[in-house]
């Protein structure tokens, strides 16, 4: 099974990330990718993913880390993308949720990140939030191959739109809340070839865990979720959700 966003590199994971990817990997986990938020980060997020067995890294600046950054740290994420050969472009996008969000910046930078996909060939993994329609306005103005709008949250119409454009949709923790309609609605009704599955851990916790860490190990009871939600068993969900992860992220290796 396949984390296809999990921020193992993140300070709650500090003192126990080999044992939480361990417990992940016991589980079924077997592929985990760990996205890139800011480019102090990088090379501790280098380090876990060095050190911990079927994690692939994305090397991206996510819009809400962007307040101290400059264009030295897109000369910074381009070395990366060179040396490392990450996975995808990620996570980058729009937050407009805060208040304080600084949205010139924000697109800037997101269109920056979009043209270094283009130029390394690699997918991207997109946070978007309160922005849904301006980042599909990016993406059609500096195209992509494709990749995953994580812990999507629009309308069936914007994941149509996603679609078209080679994405697919991460759904995690969030499902597994009763409360969640239109995140359960959407994940029952949109294709299962355009879903993937993802925790976001430490963050969006599923329900059973009242608030507490995320861990990449709590991946096979979404799954079980979302495969009730859905009506099949969790084996021939999980069939579909890997091999679109491998669809969007060519650079996973093949076996487990
Ligand atoms: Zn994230």
């Amino acid at each position: 099974m396949i984390d296809t966003h999990c921020h193992l590199d993140a300070a709650e994971f500090s003192t126990d990330y080999r044992a939480a990817s361990a417990l992940a990997r016991a589980a079924g986990v077997t592929r985990i990718i760990v996205p890139g938020v800011s480019v102090a980060c990088f090379p501790r997020q280098k380090f876990v993913v060095a050190t911990t067995p079927g994690a692939y890294a994305a090397y991206g600046i996510h819009p809400l880390y962007l307040t101290q950054s400059d264009s030295g740290d897109l000369q910074q994420l381009r070395h990366y993308l060179q040396q490392e050969r990450p996975v995808a472009v990620g996570e980058i996008g729009l937050d407009f949720y805060a208040p304080q969000a600084d949205k010139a910046q924000q697109t800037e930078f997101f269109a920056a990140q979009l043209q270094l996909a283009r130029e390394f060939e690699l997918p991207v993994i997109l946070h978007s939030r309160r922005a849904v329609d301006a980042v599909l306005h990016a993406l059609r103005r500096h195209p992509v191959r494709g990749g995953v709008a994580h812990a999507f949250n629009g309308s069936l119409q914007q994941a149509a739109e996603f679609i078209k454009l080679g994405f697919k949709l991460g759904f995690g923790g969030a499902l597994t809340h009763a409360g969640s309609r239109r995140i359960r609605m959407l994940a029952t009704e949109l294709p299962l070839s355009a879903l993937v599955l993802e925790t976001d851990a430490p963050d969006i916790a599923p329900a059973w865990l009242h608030g507490g860490r995320n861990s990449p190990e709590q991946l096979p009871r979404i799954a079980d979720e979302l495969a009730q939600l859905r009506g099949m068993t969790v084996e021939e969900l999980v069939a579909h959700t890997d091999a679109n992860a491998r669809e969007v992220f060519p650079g996973l290796d093949a076996g487990c």
